[in-house]
């Protein structure tokens, strides 16, 4: 395990306290050059890594992205998923549930889109909203939420049981550093779309969602899907950082071409 993998990883059991975290902080990396550098490298491997995914068609990759609003969801998603190949990735964002979603449990929406064999699943947010906003604002009585940390580590037992490999990061930006964000959204015209006014209620409630996070990463980060909680607040390093671990749990998984049946040195084309 790398230095970036070792320092980043929330170890099971442990309980997680993310006041004790700098969103700055850059541990594992010497400056932004050398960052930019390195994630190149990693983004050029991921590619390769993928295309082996993809042949052997056995196992697939879930990556679950969450984070306050403004902690960088998107631009993880623009500057290092854009390493794979769209044609075996797939990206879900998640929005409060609608029709037959809520209908059904919670995490049928999302047993429904996980990326099947050879092929990689990208989520911006997902069950974890479900003790996150759901949490924060009293969608369901605490008894409810309380057993989903049960629920979604029994979920994600099954789903790596069968071949998944799953990955999961937390974005963690400062409560300065968001602010600094929205306004920006408020000052270019090209991003005003994505400020609404819900952001500043959400803002409000920091603490809430911190709490919520804590208890999520704590009790959800275990052997067979780990927690990582990445300081977002420069975004050369969350994105070097998400690009060697993910470089390094594809590179862990010794990826191999399938072998083929055919000689193809017999194979005669006229
Ligand atoms: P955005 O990611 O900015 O497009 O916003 C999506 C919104 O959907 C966020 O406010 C989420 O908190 C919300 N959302 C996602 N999943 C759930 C859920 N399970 N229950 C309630 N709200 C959700
Ligand atoms: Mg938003």
């Amino acid at each position: 395990m790398g230095t970036i993998t070792k320092s980043l990883l929330v170890k099971p059991g442990k309980k997680l306290e993310i006041s004790t975290i700098d969103a700055g902080a850059t541990p594992g990396a010497k400056d932004k050059a050398e960052a930019l550098k390195r994630t190149a490298k990693h983004l050029e491997r991921m590619g390769e890594l993928q295309y082996r995914l993809y042949a052997e068609a056995k196992r697939s990759l879930l990556i679950v992205l969450q984070g306050i609003d403004a902690g960088g969801k998107d631009g993880t998603i623009r500057h290092v998923m854009e390493a794979f190949n769209p044609l075996s990735t797939e990206v879900t964002a998640f929005k409060a549930p609608d029709g037959a979603e809520r209908r059904h449990d919670y995490l049928w929406r999302v047993h429904k889109v996980l990326p099947e064999s050879g092929r990689i699943g990208i989520f911006n947010r997902s069950h974890y909203e479900d003790v996150l906003v759901v949490r924060v604002h009293d969608l369901v009585p605490k008894e409810t939420w309380k057993k989903r940390y049960r629920h979604i580590n029994e979920f994600e037992r099954m789903v790596t049981d069968s071949g998944t490999i799953i990955l999961k990061f937390f974005l963690y930006v400062s409560k300065d550093e968001q602010k600094e964000r929205f306004e920006e959204r408020l000052a270019d015209p090209t991003k005003n779309w994505k400020f609404s006014m819900g952001d500043l209620k959400e803002r409000e409630r920091w603490d809430d969602y911190m709490a919520a996070f804590e208890d999520a990463l704590t009790n959800c980060s275990t052997d067979y899907a780990p927690w990582y909680l990445i300081p977002a607040n420069k975004k050369w390093y969350r994105n070097l950082a998400i690009s060697e671990i993910i470089t390094e749990t594809l590179e862990g998984m010794n990826l191999k071409f399938p072998k083929v049946e055919l000689d193809p040195a017999a194979v005669r084309i006229d």
